[in-house]
Order: structure tokens, then C-alpha cells, then sequence
């Protein structure tokens, strides 16, 4: 590959601050820095202005369409281009965009999940600009990043909630910041950096898979004799066609202005990793649901598909993402960092006590922000974070934090005590916090890392929960300390309280472990939500409603709407699965298995005519086995095909999807088991369907 200039490069296709600073008069430029930097309100007038400056900038870099690109709640990204194209008096045409087109589009959008919405209260919905995530050039069209709403202002999309849980955030933190005599802070905003796992395959060998075609995971496999056991794969020598692959996702990525900067193999072959360095959290989101595409483009180009799936093999580590979280302020201030001083040390703390607060009074929501029928397949797998929720914050954070709650020294590395507002914290090292990767909810030095997440999962979910549920805290602690005479006695008490509390969802042991399950369970009362399908439904809760509607970050239709189209996105999705199994089974296992056993039979007959002293014993056995296989293939695929012809009749969304929980999925478990063992037993010639071992080891 050429030789790229990296900072030439970066951002080319990003109509960024650089850009707007370039070509927009100094009222317009101000103007709008304005509504990205303080959601002031935008004038038409700079509207139009911005929209002729982004009309000539993309047509100078190529573009001749513009969209306005949304996250609908299908988990994709959406777009309807537009040319710019408009007829011009002489028979031609004229580029033309005007503010308005930039600001509000009306995609028809009647095809979109709105659980209703849509059809309650207006039939067509809207696009908004988002001024606070730059415009970019894809596929030659200018992509207008936007929220998507209903006529009556419901929210459709996973952006808008998510910008109204930053304005939540926003609101609270200032308030606390404020007792801490920092006036000086304008916003406070959360950041993220995911991490994103993914699979790359041949697309050779991937095109012979159906169920890997239609669910992108393979729902049949044996095991292949070489898998993850020796650990040569992680962080191992990335061979060069992979190589070639990330050059070219990192220069595409680049020129989106996507912050690329780490990339690795991960556990299981096939594996890898793309890490970005952070951002605010709206703008990582767009960041991410791009990075997730270009990463599927860009693997074509090479002759491959990028799994997204988060379980694309059973019995090989699947893929999530891991998304590092932190919250700051306009004046540069990491409000999850250790102070320097006691004052900004008891801060920290009270940050700090207002996440695990939060991870604790709303775990149901966090758990539920990352269910999925794919990632169901991970949590509590022992290779991913339990579906229990806890938090791990490492040795020395434990031991200040136990110090202060009974009162006593810390004993550090040197002794001292731990009178909040009075005494410093003791420096502690970034690395020694770090140890725990089984924990779903990490402190990490100066960030949290929520580790649940599945590959495919927009970060957006998972944030809107986070910053909602630590808004809760903050406003309650806010509540408290506005109103007290003695601000430092008040918080030193807030704190210890706040320790006593929430204890139980700080464990630093062993996440995989049975004990850790019953402990969690059993002892500490701890949720453990292990399916979507016992997820979703928390979301209804009185408690959790209230809490996420007094933000204002959901309506109380918009909460019902999206339950249901979660539950129904998993429902369809194991639907779609159990349809392929059962075209698989009946169109090319059961034939390929019968026609292994007709070779076995031929062979045994032939070979009785030539001798009678032959006992075929290799033959005879294989064809009981076989034989018998069949049998139980066709009752499993027969139930299977029951089952999912009651599921069409249920009506209620809620039984739907503990049916598939209860019936469908366990019985496709069933008809998987006996498939994979027939694999075993039948000769690679005769199977319909490149084995694992040919899928894992594809990309040589
Ligand atoms: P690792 O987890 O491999 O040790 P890091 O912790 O440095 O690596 O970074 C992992 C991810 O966390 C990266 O995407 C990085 O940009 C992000 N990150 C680092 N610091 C912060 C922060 N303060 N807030 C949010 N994300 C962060
Ligand atoms: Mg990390």
C-alpha cells in the first residue's frame, strides 16, 4: 500500500471545525459554535449559510448527494440520499442545499420500528440536524449526522435519547461543581472509547455458509481439533493479508476523522481488535456505528467478511466491545481522576460514589442496555462478564473507601488518615487497577470500562442508562448538599453513607466463577438477568420509568415503545435463526448424512460379496450411529418446526419472546447437538458446509 500522510489525510472527508473556521464568516462560524458548544438555538439565516459553504465544500471533495444519516432502533444506521440536482431555467442543473434541507429532512420512514409510535400519533417522522456531530463525505454523499423523531417530538432513534441524557448529566454534574466553588465550568460532558471486537473469514468460505449469510453466527459446527487452547492468537503476529485489511480500515477511517489509533488479534483465531482514542460520547457513537460499517466494507474489498456477531462460533470466545467511560468538564477537568488537593480528592469521591451508586439502584437498566439474542450468547458464558452487574474498583480505591467508611486510617504505603476535605488520597497507580478483566464494571485510573457490551451493540444504549442513572445520583446528592450549613461535614457524611449502601455491588474476585453467582445472588441480592427476554421487560419497571422520565431522557410512551421493539428484535431474530436451522436440516444435512450412509452401505455389501470374513466394523458401527442420528435430526426438526409454527400465533409480545426463551431456543440446542455429532461421523466430502475449523483458519 502507498505510503499515506497521516495528518493530511485525517479528517479529509469531515466537514470539521477546521473546515467551518476556514469558510464560514466570523458571525456564522461564531454562531454556530455557539449551538454545538452551548445547544443554543440555531437562526435560519446561519443556516443557510453553513448549508451553502457544506454544499460547495462536498461537491470540491466529490460528493453530488447529501443524506441525513440516523440510528433508527433497527441497531443500523440509516440513509435515503438526495442529489443536489435541481433544473435550471437553460435545460441543466444547479447544486443547490439549502438550510432547510439541512436541518429537517422527512425520510419516508413508515418501515422503521416505532413500536407503535408512529402509528399513535403521527404517520411519517422527522430528521434534525446534530450539530454537535460534524457532517462527512461517504460513498459520495454529503451524510448530515441527525436525530429521527415522530411529528409529536418522540424520540425514534437511539441518538436523541442519548443527547438528552448528556444535557441530564450536564444539569446535575454543574450543580455539584458548584459546591465545589467551580463556577468556572460551562459543560460537563461524558466521553467514551470503545473498544470493538471483531471476526474477519473468508468470503469464499463464508458465501458457502447459509446460516452465517442469513444470522451472520453459525448455527451448526463441531469443533475443530485446534481452537483457542493455546493462546497463540492473542496479541500474536497479524498476518499480512489482516495487515493489509487494518492499513486500509485505519486510512478510511482516518479520512472519516475517526480516531483509530490501536488495533491487535484478539483471543480466539480470526480475532482482533480496533480501539479508537475517546471522544464525547454522542460524537464516539456516530464514530463507532461508522467504524462498524466501513469495517464490513472495507473487509469485502479484501476478500473477506467482518463478523459483527457477538457469537458467530459456539465454543470460541464471541466478540464485544468494551465501552471506557468517563465524565469532564469544558475546563479540561476528568471528574474520575484523583485530585492533587483534599478538596478536589473529595470530589473525586463523590464522583465516584454517584457511578457505583448508580451501577447499583439501576442495574437492571445497564444489563438490559446490552441484551440482545446475540449477546445472550456470551454473558455469563464464562468468557464474557456475567449478566451480573458489579463493579470492580481494585485494592487501593477499596481500601480508602473501607477507611473511610469505618472511620480508620488507610494503610497505603504510608498511613493516613482519611478525613475527607482534610486529608489527601493517596497516589495510586494506574496499573494496579487494571488487573480484573472479568469484571463488567471496571474502574480503570481515571475511567470506567463497561465490559458487557456485544460487538454489534450500538454504544448509544448503554450510555443513555449510564449517564441517566448517574444524573439520579448526582441530582440526589446535589439535593442534599445545597441545603446543608456545613458543606464538609455534610459530604464526609453523604460519602461514608453512600459506601455503607452500595457495598454490595463492589466485588473484585473471580466474575466467572458458580460461587460468584450465588454469592451475588443469594447473599447480596444482586439481579441476575440472563436472557433478553428477562432483561427487557425491567425497563417498565415503576422505579426505572420514573427515574429516566424525570430526566427527561424518555417519555413514558417512547419507554413503552422501545421495550417492545427490543423484545421484538429478539424474537425475530432467533425466528430467523430457527427457519434456517430447519432449512438446513431438511434441505442439505439429513440428504448428506443419507448419502454418506448409502456409500457406507454399498461399501459393506460390495465388500461381503468379495469375502465373508470381513466385518466392516468401522462401517456398521458409523452406520448405527448415523442411522440412529437421523432419526433423532428428524423428531428435533420436526418439534423445532412446531414450535416455531405456534410462535406465529402469539399475539403478546412479552409471552413471545419467553417462548422463544423457553421452547425455541432450547430446541434448537437440541437439533444442534445431534447435527454437530453426525459431523463427526460423516466424511468431510459428503458435508454440505465448510466446517469450523475450515472457517477459523480461513484467513491464512
Ligand atoms: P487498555 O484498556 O488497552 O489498557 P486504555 O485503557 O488506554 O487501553 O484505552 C482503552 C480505551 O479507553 C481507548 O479507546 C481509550 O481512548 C479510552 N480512554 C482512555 N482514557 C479515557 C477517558 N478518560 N475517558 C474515556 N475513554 C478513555
Ligand atoms: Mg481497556
Amino acid at each position: 500500500m502507498e505510503k499515506q500522510n497521516v495528518p493530511e489525510l485525517f479528517g479529509s472527508l469531515v466537514f470539521n471545525d477546521k473546515v467551518m473556521r476556514a469558510r464560514l464568516s466570523d458571525d456564522v462560524y461564531v454562531s454556530l459554535r455557539k449551538t454545538i458548544d452551548e445547544n443554543a438555538k440555531l437562526d435560519e439565516s446561519v443556516a443557510d449559510a453553513v448549508a451553502e459553504e457544506m454544499k460547495k465544500w462536498a461537491l470540491e471533495n466529490g460528493a453530488t448527494h447529501f443524506t441525513h444519516w440516523f440510528q433508527p432502533l433497527t441497531g443500523v444506521t440509516a440513509e435515503k440520499h438526495d442529489s443536489f440536482i435541481s433544473p435550471s431555467p437553460d435545460g441543466g442543473v444547479l447544486m443547490e442545499f439549502s438550510g432547510k434541507e439541512l436541518i429537517k429532512g422527512e425520510p419516508d420512514a413508515s418501515s422503521f420500528p416505532s413500536g407503535g409510535l408512529r402509528a399513535t400519533f403521527e404517520a411519517r417522522g422527522y430528521t434534525a440536524w446534530d450539530p454537535t456531530s460534524y457532517a462527512f463525505i461517504k460513498d459520495h454523499t454529503l451524510c448530515i449526522p441527525t436525530a429521527f423523531c415522530s411529528y409529536s417530538g418522540e424520540a425514534l432513534d437511539k441518538k436523541t435519547p442519548l443527547l438528552r441524557s448528556m444535557q441530564a448529566i450536564d444539569k446535575q454534574a454543574k450543580r455539584i461543581l458548584k459546591l465545589f466553588g467551580k463556577d468556572d465550568v460551562k459543560s460537563v460532558r461524558t466521553s467514551v472509547g470503545p473498544e470493538q471486537e471483531y471476526f474477519l473469514v473468508d468470503e469464499e468460505v463464508f458465501n458457502k455458509r447459509p446460516d452465517l449469510v442469513y444470522t451472520g453466527r453459525t448455527l451448526f459446527g463441531a469443533m475443530p481439533p485446534k481452537g483457542q487452547e493455546l493462546d497463540d492468537h492473542y496479541f500474536g503476529v497479524i498476518k499480512p493479508r489482516v495487515i493489509e485489511y487494518m492499513e486500509d480500515l485505519n486510512n478510511e477511517l482516518w479520512k472519516l476523522g475517526i480516531l483509530a489509533k490501536t488495533e491487535h488479534n484478539e483471543v480466539a483465531p480470526a480475532q482482533h481488535e480496533l480501539a479508537p482514542i475517546y471522544s464525547t460520547t454522542n460524537v464516539a457513537t456516530d464514530a463507532n456505528q461508522l467504524t462498524m460499517e466501513i469495517m464490513k466494507k472495507v473487509a469485502r474489498r479484501h476478500g473477506m467478511v467482518c463478523l459483527l456477531h457477538e457469537k458467530p462460533f459456539a465454543g470460541v470466545n464471541g466478540s464485544g466491545k468494551h465501552n471506557n467511560w468517563s465524565i469532564g468538564t469544558d475546563t479540561g477537568l476528568n471528574l474520575l481522576s484523583p485530585g492533587k488537593t483534599p478538596y478536589d480528592n473529595a470530589q473525586f469521591l463523590l464522583f465516584l460514589c454517584a457511578v457505583i451508586q448508580a451501577v447499583d439502584d439501576y442495574q437492571d437498566l445497564l444489563r438490559l442496555s446490552v441484551a440482545t439474542a446475540g449477546n445472550d450468547h456470551r454473558l455469563g458464558a464464562n468468557e464474557a462478564p456475567p449478566a451480573i452487574i458489579s463493579v470492580f474498583l481494585g485494592d487501593e480505591l477499596t481500601a480508602i473507601l473501607k477507611a473511610i467508611k469505618n472511620d480508620t486510617p488507610y494503610e497505603g504505603t504510608e498511613k493516613v488518615k482519611m478525613k475527607l476535605g482534610v486529608d489527601v488520597i493517596p497516589k495510586f497507580s494506574r496499573d494496579t487497577t487494571d488487573r480484573n478483566r472479568t469484571s463488567p464494571f471496571a474502574f480503570t485510573g481515571n475511567k470506567f470500562e463497561f465490559r458487557s457490551l456485544g460487538s454489534s451493540n450500538s454504544i448509544a444504549c448503554c450510555n443513555i442508562m449510564l449517564n441517566a442513572a448517574v444524573a439520579e445520583s448526582l441530582r440526589q446528592y446535589a439535593d442534599e448538599l445545597e441545603k446543608a450549613d456545613d458543606f464538609e461535614t455534610a459530604l464526609h457524611d453523604l460519602i461514608k453513607r453512600k459506601i455503607n449502601e452500595h457495598e454490595r455491588i463492589l466485588f473484585d474476585g473471580n466474575g466467572y466463577g458458580d460461587e460468584w453467582v450465588k454469592e451475588a445472588v443469594e447473599v447480596r441480592g444482586l439481579s441476575n438477568l440472563k436472557t433478553t427476554a428477562d432483561a427487557m421487560p425491567k425497563l417498565l419497571d415503576k422505579k426505572n420509568m420514573d427515574m429516566l422520565m424525570s430526566h427527561e431522557v424518555f417519555t413514558e410512551a417512547e419507554l413503552k415503545s422501545r421495550c417492545e421493539i427490543m423484545l421484538e428484535n429478539y424474537c425475530k431474530t432467533v425466528n430467523i435463526e430457527g427457519l434456517a436451522m430447519v432449512d438446513m436440516v431438511r434441505k442439505n444435512y439429513l440428504p448428506a448424512i443419507e448419502r454418506y450412509l448409502f456409500r457406507l452401505a454399498q461399501t459393506t455389501s460390495l465388500m461381503k460379496q468379495v469375502s465373508d470374513n470381513v466385518k466392516c466394523n468401522y462401517e456398521v458401527s458409523t452406520m448405527e450411529r448415523l442411522s440412529e442420528l437421523t432419526d433423532y435430526i428428524l423428531d428435533a426438526v420436526t418439534t423445532l418446526e412446531n414450535t416455531l409454527a405456534t410462535f406465529k400465533g402469539i399475539d403478546d409480545i412479552f409471552k413471545a419472546s419467553e417462548f422463544v426463551r423457553d421452547e425455541m431456543i432450547p430446541n434448537m440446542d437440541t437439533l444442534r447437538k445431534y447435527v454437530d455429532e453426525a459431523e463427526m461421523l460423516t466424511s468431510q466430502r459428503d458435508w454440505p458446509f465448510p466446517s469450523y475449523g475450515q472457517l477459523l483458519f480461513s484467513v491464512q
